[in-house]
């Protein structure tokens, strides 16, 4: 009796478990699968899908199932449930037992129309979503619903948000779990969000080799911009990222004056095999003039390229060329139709936003029709418009099946407003107008007036073109956090990203970019990732109450003196731009300490270390010694080292305090990419005093700091995976190339090196 008793009490407790398990422990993810058996196998069928023909059912499925995937690998660590607790279910027409979530939009999932939204909770712009739960009959019912799929997605990770997961840096290091596991489904939810800019994101145009851990914390921080150039498509599709393509290359991919004439010219021999010519004769043709068997571009039409001093060009390399004659009409339907071509079924086939960028820093037509046009800001918009309404025109004889957006750039001479009106019929809906200012301080915000040496210049260009009469579309801001100069040093940008994303959102900006993110190694970029992107999404964010939350999470055993590590790091670094790159002042004049070759027009030929007739310290931004003007004032050389030292001081002292495995791993990457900064700033440091004491020419000082100097190049030499971790442009062979100061090295050792 008594054994018989003990096993029907296992019995009874097992089936406790049993039914506790599947009444009050389940819960039930329910989402549409499209066509598709199951939701797993909806979540990894990207490959199958074409995200670019107007059938929306199975991208939708295949984006909703992956975030539902998402949800139930993430929700065990949130709540206090199982992961065998969790059932996906892709029947979206009846409410199955227990907790439930539904993802969904109106249009994918019949389920959450069933759910009303609350009043003034409607969804009207893309990507936006609203997460309400409610109690019914004892459980708990959760609805996530997007205005489309990418809100689906974004409310997902929104929901995890809310549950206290973090995805802040890279991969399984970067994410941070709640402390407490909360004991059911939150109910009374109510959430709607919009995002603040319609792209975010980076500016990026080739196959970085990055994997998926990269894409997968951009999607789970609705980060959305990225490029189609040589990339996973169908996975970032699935992501929701838009994808651009197109840069000044453009001219020298789709217009090369010297390539082949596509067609069969009544005059030349040898390419009858061609289509027929659909221009006219030049009365300029020159025939194969280089004798080299084959009728070119320019050879057919010198009159399609830029009139350079009387002459006509046919220079077109890959960056720096000669831009080609813009107010022919022949030559604008053939770039524009080979760009179009490319749109529809070539290397440009998927992309969502095409970069129409021309040579910059170069030489525009200066024939008498392209002058007429206008300033160079006023002929990019033209060349804008006359693409745009051949696409129009493309799309609407059923050749182009999708929606592109034309992005034009106002970067150094183009970087003011228009001057000219704009046709009528102008497609300002379908086009952003992106700033780029590369010449720009960190030291001060964008549009604070004390920086009327550097910022004010651009800020004016800016307003310029947001006032514009002419210019009523979208602007964007492509910032330079990571520019090809900065090399991927330890930037933190805590003062100067929540000051700026703001009021550009103020200012009607709605698309935002960076250039060169940094696809692995972040170390301390990782708090730079989160402002932008939780500032794109939110411009109106609490972004000090989130740098508070910041440290608290990610560095819970040393959050102080990690905190102080980054500021005194942030000191170091803002002045970065004069210290390391260039900037330009309000007289349009370019500073480095960096050898400069001049360009024509633009800028002076700069040596200002290695020649004595030189001024070294000329901007109000940077002196040697402190120097605290009322405006413009930057750290100087001996305050920017002391903010060194500080930091190597704070981050010595968290690596020997912490007591956490995972902040550790965080730590020992952000002194990594910290030691980096060091060597260079050292290197810097002594260069520069090599320089001065030169100037004197005090050879013997000099000979000594050369000596330090020298001791920082080997050390940089070493360091090769910390500057490549980023954009072609911006990595390097070593941290000793990633100096760009290796000509004045040369110059010094030569001199001062025995
Ligand atoms: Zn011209
Ligand atoms: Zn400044």
């Amino acid at each position: 009796m008594k054994y018989s008793g003990g096993r029907f009490f296992i019995f009874f407790f097992i089936v406790c478990v049993i039914f506790s398990a599947t009444l009050f422990g389940k819960v039930t993810i329910v989402v549409s699968s499209g066509g598709f058996d199951s939701v797993g196998r909806a979540a990894v069928s990207e490959k199958e899908i074409d995200f670019w023909d107007d059938d929306f059912t199975d991208d939708n499925a295949c984006t909703e199932c992956f975030g539902a995937m998402e949800l139930a690998v993430f929700l065990p660590g949130c709540v206090d449930i199982s992961s065998d607790e969790i059932v996906l279910s892709n029947d979206t027409n009846e409410l199955p037992d227990g907790d439930c979530i539904i993802i969904g939009s109106r249009q994918s999932n019949l389920l959450v129309k069933k759910f009303k939204l609350h009043e003034g909770a409607e969804l009207e712009n893309d990507q936006s979503f609203n997460i309400r739960s409610f109690e019914e009959s004892g459980r708990v019912i959760t609805v996530i619903e997007g205005f489309d799929r990418a809100g689906c997605l974004y409310g997902v990770y929104d929901y995890l948000e809310t549950l206290g997961m973090g995805f802040w840096g890279l991969g399984e290091r970067g994410m941070v779990w709640p402390t407490e596991k909360l004991k059911k489904l939150p109910v009374d939810l109510n959430i709607t969000e919009s995002p603040s800019f319609v792209d975010r994101g980076y500016k990026a145009w080739e196959d970085r080799d990055c994997g998926e851990e990269f894409f997968l914390w951009m999607a789970r921080n609705r980060v959305n911009f990225w490029t189609s150039a040589e990339q996973p498509v169908h996975f970032l599709k699935k992501l929701c990222m838009r994808l651009a393509w197109g840069d000044v290359d453009i001219q020298a991919r789709y217009f090369k004056a010297t390539g082949p004439y596509p067609y069969n010219h009544k005059k030349f021999k040898g390419d009858e095999n061609k289509p027929a010519d659909p221009y006219p004769m030049s009365a300029e043709y020159i025939a194969d003039a280089n004798d080299d068997g084959t009728l070119s571009y320019f050879e057919a039409h010198p009159e399609w390229f830029c009139l350079y001093k009387g002459k006509r060009s046919n220079y077109v390399p890959l960056v720096l060329g000669h831009n080609f004659c813009m107010s022919n009409k022949d030559a604008m339907d053939e770039f524009c139709g080979n760009v179009i071509k490319s749109l529809i079924d070539g290397e440009y086939k998927y992309v969502d936003v095409l970069r129409l960028r021309v040579y910059d820093l170069c030489k525009w037509c200066e024939c008498e029709n392209c002058q007429s046009i206008g300033t160079f800001s006023d002929r990019n918009l033209d060349l804008a418009h006359q693409l745009m309404t051949r696409m129009k025109k493309a799309q609407q004889q059923g050749r182009l099946k999708r929606k592109v957006t034309v992005l034009i750039g106002a970067y150094t001479e183009a970087i003011a407003p228009p001057t000219k009106p704009l046709p009528a019929d102008f497609d300002f809906d379908n086009l952003i107008m992106m700033m780029f200012p590369i010449e720009r301080c960190y030291v001060h915000g964008f549009a604070d007036p004390s920086c009327s040496e550097i910022n004010c210049r651009l800020k004016e260009s800016f307003l310029g073109w947001k006032n514009s009469p002419y210019f009523t579309g979208t602007m964007g801001i492509a910032e330079f956090y990571n520019v090809s100069g900065i090399k991927s040093l330890p930037m933190v940008y805590m003062r100067i990203i929540p000051r700026d994303i703001p009021w550009f959102h103020r200012n009607g900006v709605r698309h935002m970019v960076y250039m060169h993110v940094m696809t692995e190694l972040w170390g301390t970029w990782t708090i730079n990732q989160q402002l932008f992107a939780k500032l794109l999404w939110d411009a109106e964010l609490d972004a000090d109450k989130f740098i508070d939350d910041y440290f608290e999470r990610y560095y819970p055993t040393t959050c102080e003196s990690s905190r102080k590590f980054y500021e005194h790091l942030e000191d170091a670094m803002c002045n970065i731009k004069t210290f390391k790159y260039f900037v330009r002042n309000a007289k349009w004049e370019v500073f480095t300490f960096q050898k400069w070759r001049a360009v024509e027009g633009l800028q002076k030929e700069q040596d200002r270390l290695c020649n004595p007739e030189q001024e070294i310290f000329e901007l109000e931004h940077l002196k040697y010694n402190k120097y605290s003007p009322q405006l413009n004032d930057g750290p100087d050389v001996v305050e920017i080292m002391e903010s060194m030292r500080l930091a190597r001081k704070y981050i010595d002292q968290s690596l020997m305090l912490c007591s956490d495995k995972v902040e550790q791993s965080r730590l020992v990457e952000d002194e990594k990419r910290f030691a980096y900064g060091e060597a260079m700033y050292n290197f810097i440091y002594h260069l520069i005093r090599t320089g001065m004491f030169h100037h004197e020419g005090n050879s013997m000082m000099a000979r000594m700091e050369f000596a330090s100097v020298k001791v920082y190049a080997e050390e940089l030499k070493e360091m090769i995976d910390v500057v490549n971790s980023a954009s072609e442009d911006v990595n390097s062979k070593n941290g000793y190339e990633a100096t760009q100061m290796t000509p004045i090295f040369d110059f010094f050792d030569a001199k001062y090196g025995q």
